[in-house]
């Protein structure tokens, strides 16, 4: 088919995913033909260098000729495998026994599901399944953070804190809260580390005082990095602190890794940094690394003992799907692991940290009023007074333009509203191409400058 034909028929017929459908009608796609290593081919021949690793989940980088052949000898072998009726494939197992080996303390025990949407789902139906076998029914309120992503089921747009994901969706559910992001480029008690982790800890105190005290509250659920809400790093003990509040309240720590895991921010898992073991932590994304739909939900021992003590013989615990512990996804995730295991991910530590000295002799440029990183996930956010922090005004229409240079000038990156770009480049990025993506980002930084009325907007 013509690039046209295909451009006319996705515009009649394709349903994309959080967009404007007025706007992809009117436009149509970009679409995208082939990739290799950190760069994609689109169908007019045009080279892009990724620095999203699509939607931060190709951390191996395309065309990586172990996973594809894993995934076709799977395919041939045995293309699916019920979970179901006590059935189970051969890479399931295994993959679930090494992550169980590599995964925080004793979160040994695994779901997989199709990706983080239902990983996060799915976690929180066990919470309640695990507040139920407790005993303790009255704990069912869930704490998420503002600016949380947690995905797009029903139960995952309530937890996220977007106004996309709410806007006539009728969420969040009466059981879901949220408490102030800590991100320390926007928290009023910024950018003071101490000061933010005491507020940040404060503010779960006083939520779950105000939902009627820890045996009202299951869970409070968080992003180690705060990816969709615009990449908001938060100071060095936020996390353990967190953890240690809940712990004190008597309330499940979930951490949703379906960014920061596999690599992104350095370790195999985001939690490694302080050493945090969470009771249960969703991933998906870098499981996978995009080859194949993956999730999966971690919970403890001790929650899936309680879980299981608490169910009679023959009684099924009701939750999974047709392609749960999927055969083809297994291999594909055993074949990815052997990468993380052998070099990716010290390839992702030295590329973060040569990203984040480009990123930081940006700050000076007149239109950004902060960059932050944590391995290969970052952002530059953008202002028009950096004294005040002022967001660029919508009518500047900065997230188009963002999208449109950035093609223009072979860069691929994600616009966060009008004044986030970020970045979540694949973990084999060479520092030759981290260079060229930060060469390719300042073009584009300038060029936003030619413009007329962003010129004149900025104080
Ligand atoms: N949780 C987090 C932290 C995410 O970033 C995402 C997706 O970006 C999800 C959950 C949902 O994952 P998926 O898009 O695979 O359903």
């Amino acid at each position: 088919m013509t690039p046209e034909t295909l451009v006319s028929l996705d515009r009649a017929h394709l349903i994309h995913p959080v967009s404007s459908w007025r706007d992809q009608e009117e436009h149509g796609p970009r679409i995208l033909q082939s990739g290799q290593g950190s760069w994609l081919t689109d169908i007019h021949g045009n080279t892009l260098l990724d620095g999203f690793a699509g939607l931060w989940c190709v951390n191996v980088g395309y065309g990586q000729q172990s996973v594809v052949q894993a995934a076709a000898e799977q395919m041939t072998r045995l293309p699916y495998a019920t979970g179901y009726f006590g059935f189970a494939s051969e890479s399931a197992i295994t993959l679930a026994s090494r992550l169980a080996a590599v995964t925080p303390g004793d979160l040994n025990r695994v779901f997989f599901s199709q990706g983080g949407s239902d990983a996060v789902d799915s976690a929180l139906r066990f919470i309640r399944f695990y507040q139920h076998a407790r005993g303790t029914p009255e704990k069912r309120h869930v704490i998420g953070l503002a600016r949380g992503y947690h995905g797009s089921t029903y139960t995952g747009a309530g937890l996220t804190a977007l106004a996309a994901f709410h806007r006539n969706a009728d969420v969040p559910l009466a059981w879901q809260h949220h408490i102030p992001s800590p991100d320390p480029y926007r928290h009023p008690k910024g950018p003071d580390a101490a000061a933010i982790i005491a507020a940040c800890v404060a503010d779960l105190h006083n939520k779950v005082a105000e939902l009627g005290g820890p045996e009202h509250v299951a869970a409070f659920f968080c992003e180690p990095v705060q990816g969709s809400g615009g990449v908001a790093v938060p100071p060095v003990g936020w996390l353990s602190a967190m953890r240690n509040a809940c712990r004190e309240l008597d309330i499940l720590f979930v951490t949703d890794e379906v960014i920061t895991g596999f690599g992104r921010t350095g370790p195999l898992f985001a939690c490694e940094h302080e050493n945090v073991v969470p009771d249960m932590m969703t991933v998906a994304k870098g499981l996978t690394s995009g080859y194949a739909p993956m999730g999966a939900v971690f919970m403890s021992e001790g929650m899936y003992a309680t879980i299981r003590d608490a169910t009679p013989a023959g009684v099924a615990v009701g939750h999974g799907m047709t392609y749960s512990a999927h055969p083809v996804s297994a291999a594909i995730g055993l074949a990815v692991l052997d990468l993380y295991q052998n070099g990716l991910l010290e390839n992702g530590v030295r590329s973060g940290v040569h990203l984040a000295k480009r990123l930081a002799s940006m700050k000076d440029h007149p239109l950004v009023g902060d960059t932050r990183s944590m391995g290969m996930l970052a952002a530059i956010e953008l202002v028009t007074d950096k004294q005040a922090k002022t967001k660029p005004a919508a009518s500047l229409g900065i997230s188009k333009k963002l999208a449109r240079i950035g093609y223009e000038n072979g860069v691929l990156f994600r616009a966060f509203g009008d004044d986030i770009i970020g970045l979540a480049p694949p973990l084999c990025m060479t520092l030759e191409e981290t260079d060229i993506l930060c060469d390719r980002i300042e073009v584009v930084l300038n060029t936003l400058l030619d413009d007329k009325d962003i010129a004149a907007a900025i104080a």
